[in-house]
């Protein structure tokens, strides 16, 4: 598809969504930047983008309704969408050994509506309009933002490693399902990033054995992984539909 895409990129009023922002601009995208809650940080990665016609959207996409209404204000706000990009998520601790019944069960829900429910229900949105369209849903796109934890396993956060599994499957089963449309649906999966979820982590008492699990000796930078979801929104070519790419510095190889 190349640039002049029309792109919705969930959760990109910071860390790794506003880099994908940023470099989707950078590549010609028209795009809307979206927050859970944050208007003025959407506001202000839109108005550092490249280009012009982007716009903000806030909603919370555990809300099936506001899911509704975040693709609808973007549709107009765009003229339309062409891709969606699945990053908005939520990381938080919960041990089992180390949490109540009700904590537990809490922080599941939580991260499941969040991760896997929410993204299911924006892309069926997408899809729904990309089948009404007069072009046809030809040369739409879904990428996701998965994680490395699905394949590795998270201990402290063990419905984070499962929402994101579920990710990677559904992308997976989505590529099945939208080839015959013409619609490509791939995921990343990084391993830790330097942004505001990853921060309690790499700046406590592992932080140092985190950065030695890749052999670079860091953690990645969110340019690093905006940079292969803006290939997989825009350059890849349809044969990669399909693929969960790993963008995690050699830290896990499977
Ligand atoms: P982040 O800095 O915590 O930013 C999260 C973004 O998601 C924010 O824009 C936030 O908006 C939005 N968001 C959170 N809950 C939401 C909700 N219920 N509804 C709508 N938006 C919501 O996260 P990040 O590190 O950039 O992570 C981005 C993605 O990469 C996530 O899917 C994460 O799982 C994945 N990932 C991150 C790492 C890492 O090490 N950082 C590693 C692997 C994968 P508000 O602030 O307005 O709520």
């Amino acid at each position: 598809m190349g640039g002049g895409g029309r792109v919705l990129v969930t959760g990109s009023s910071r860390g790794i969504g506003a880099a994908i922002a940023t470099a989707l601009a950078r590549a010609g995208c028209r795009v809307v930047v979206h927050a859970g809650r944050d208007r003025g940080a959407a506001e202000s990665v839109r108005d550092a983008l490249q280009g012009d016609g982007h716009a903000v959207v806030v909603g919370d996409v555990t809300d099936p309704d506001v899911c509704a209404a975040v693709v609808a204000q973007s549709i107009a706000a765009l003229g339309g969408l062409d891709v969606l990009v699945l990053n908005a998520g939520v990381y938080e601790a919960h041990p089992i050994d180390a949490i109540d019944y009700a904590g537990w069960r809490d922080a599941w829900r939580r991260t499941l509506d969040t991760n896997l429910v929410g993204p299911a229900n924006l892309a069926w949105l997408l899809v729904d309009h990309l089948r009404s369209r007069p072009e046809g849903a030809g040369g739409g796109r879904v990428v996701a933002v998965g994680s490395r934890g699905a394949y590795r396993g998270e201990p402290v956060t063990a419905a984070y490693a499962a929402s994101k599994a579920g990710l990677h499957a559904m992308t997976q089963s989505l590529a099945l399902a939208l080839a015959p449309h013409g619609v490509l649906a791939a995921a990343v999966a990084p391993g830790f990033v330097e942004t505001d979820m990853a921060r309690s982590v790499l700046e406590g008492p592992d932080g140092d054995a985190v950065r030695a699990q890749s052999p670079f000796r860091r953690v990645a930078q969110p340019h690093e992984v905006a940079d292969v979801v803006t290939w997989l929104a825009t350059d890849a070519p349809l044969w990669v539909s399909g693929a969960v790419l790993d963008a995690n510095g050699a830290s896990y190889l499977r």
